[in-house]
Formats: structure tokens, C-alpha cells, sequence
């Protein structure tokens, strides 16, 4: 992973403020519950694992149930330091996992087992698997190998073109893509800038906006500084046009 640190002027925190109070994410600030305009309602857990202090004692993986058909996932610390969250979002035709996780883990399994639970409470035989990504920095991505030659799934590596064409998107990046999982869609925004392969995922259902590494309570990392500038702007814009 190479990471740039720069200078954010202060057109960006300007820029930014209208994004977090809107939508941002969601890990770390209340999300849009359901109150009549039919956003699907959700739960964030008291707290999440970090990682340790004792590891021997604390679960690889934090499975939280969002609400029956969004599962967040975040791997502990003791396992990569990195400690990234990972999301399993289910429609009627397709379960996508967004991200495979950092280090030497087994995200596959715990993929696998997500779905098998999801399925047994449905009442259900089968549902298409697919897996896709934020962006393809290091921290989210090292599971990928443990999808690529399996015949169940359909796995989106994290190039531009490939990514175009899961999505949709027809001009990269200004255009808005769409990843329908049956009974329900995802928006795909591309925000290149943190890296060169930055998408957001906004689920209308829920309200979230998963956004990645491209904005967080904390320092964040950029690596082309014209696209992130003209990212930020275009997620606004988003933001702005589809919040609820
Ligand atoms: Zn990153």
C-alpha cells in the first residue's frame, strides 16, 4: 500500500462538512432511520473489536447484523492492524460482499457462512454470490484469492475497466453506475483520489453510503489530488441529490 499524505486546504473541509452531516458513513455517526420515507431501518453495535489486548479471547471476525439483509463485518485487530470493515449486502437475486479484508485471513468461510445463515432463514436453496470492492489497496483486497477460481462466485476485480463493466458506469469517472441485486440497487459514484479505483456504494434501501477510504473522521490520505478534489465535489452533488 502507498499512501501520499498532503495538506487539505480548507476549500475541502468545506466541501466535506455537507457530505458527513448528510450520509457519510455510517460507522461512526447515527444513519438515516426509518421514519416514513421508507428508508429500512438498522442497528449499530455498542461497540466494536479493536484487536486484543487479549487476542487468544477476541473472535477473528465482529459479525454484525445491521438488519436481516446487511451484514457489517470488521476483522480484528489481532488478526491485521488495519482492522478494516467489510459489508454483505443481500437483494432477492445476489448477496455481493463488498471487500475481502487485510492480511492473513479467512474471509471465504466467513462469507460462506453469512450466506448459509441468511439462506436457512429465508427458507431458501440458493442465492448468486458475487464479490466486489471499495477500492484495491492492500487492506482490502487480500482476500481475493480465495475467490477468484471459484466457480460460485462472481468476482469483480478492482481495474477500472473490469469495474465499468460490472457497474455499468459507462464514462469513468463522472458517471453513476448501478448493480442491481435483485429487488434492490445499488448506486456505484466513482471517487477516485485516495486511489486510482475509489467507488462508493449508495444502497437506497438503507440509507448508507458506503464510501470506502475516501472520507473518514480522521487523517485521510490522498494520492491524486485533482480527482479527489473533483470526487468530493461529485459525492456532494450525489449526496445532495439522493439524500433522504
Ligand atoms: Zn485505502
Amino acid at each position: 500500500m502507498l499512501h501520499f499524505i498532503m495538506t487539505k486546504p480548507l476549500s475541502v473541509f468545506r466541501m466535506l462538512a455537507p457530505v458527513a452531516a448528510l450520509c457519510i458513513l455510517s460507522l461512526y455517526s447515527q444513519v438515516p432511520q426509518s421514519d416514513g420515507a421508507g428508508v429500512e431501518a438498522g442497528v449499530l453495535p455498542a461497540h466494536w473489536i479493536a484487536g486484543g489486548p487479549k487476542c487468544m479471547e477476541e473472535s477473528e471476525w465482529q459479525i454484525h447484523e445491521y438488519n436481516a439483509d446487511l451484514y457489517i463485518l470488521r476483522e480484528s485487530g489481532c488478526t491485521h492492524y488495519e482492522k478494516p470493515f467489510l459489508y454483505v449486502i443481500f437483494g432477492n437475486d445476489k448477496a455481493t460482499l463488498i471487500n475481502t479484508g487485510a492480511g492473513q485471513n479467512d474471509i471465504g468461510r466467513v462469507f460462506d457462512q453469512v450466506v448459509e445463515k441468511w439462506l436457512k432463514r429465508k427458507g431458501r436453496e440458493s442465492i448468486q454470490k458475487m464479490v466486489i470492492h471499495t477500492h484495491g489497496h492492500s487492506d482490502h483486497i487480500a482476500g481475493d484469492p480465495q475467490f477468484k477460481d471459484r466457480k460460485d462466485i462472481e468476482f469483480v476485480p478492482f481495474d477500472i475497466p473490469s469495474i465499468q463493466k460490472a457497474f455499468s458506469i459507462t464514462s469513468w469517472p463522472e458517471s453513476v453506475g448501478t448493480l442491481d441485486l435483485g429487488g434492490r440497487t445499488l448506486e456505484v459514484v466513482p471517487v477516485p483520489g485516495h486511489h486510482s479505483t475509489d467507488v462508493a456504494f449508495y444502497d437506497k434501501r438503507t440509507g448508507l453510503l458506503l464510501i470506502g477510504d475516501t472520507l473518514y473522521p480522521g487523517r485521510l490520505y490522498v494520492t491524486y489530488w485533482d480527482q479527489f478534489e473533483k470526487s468530493i465535489e461529485r459525492i456532494v452533488r450525489f449526496s445532495l441529490k439522493t439524500a433522504v
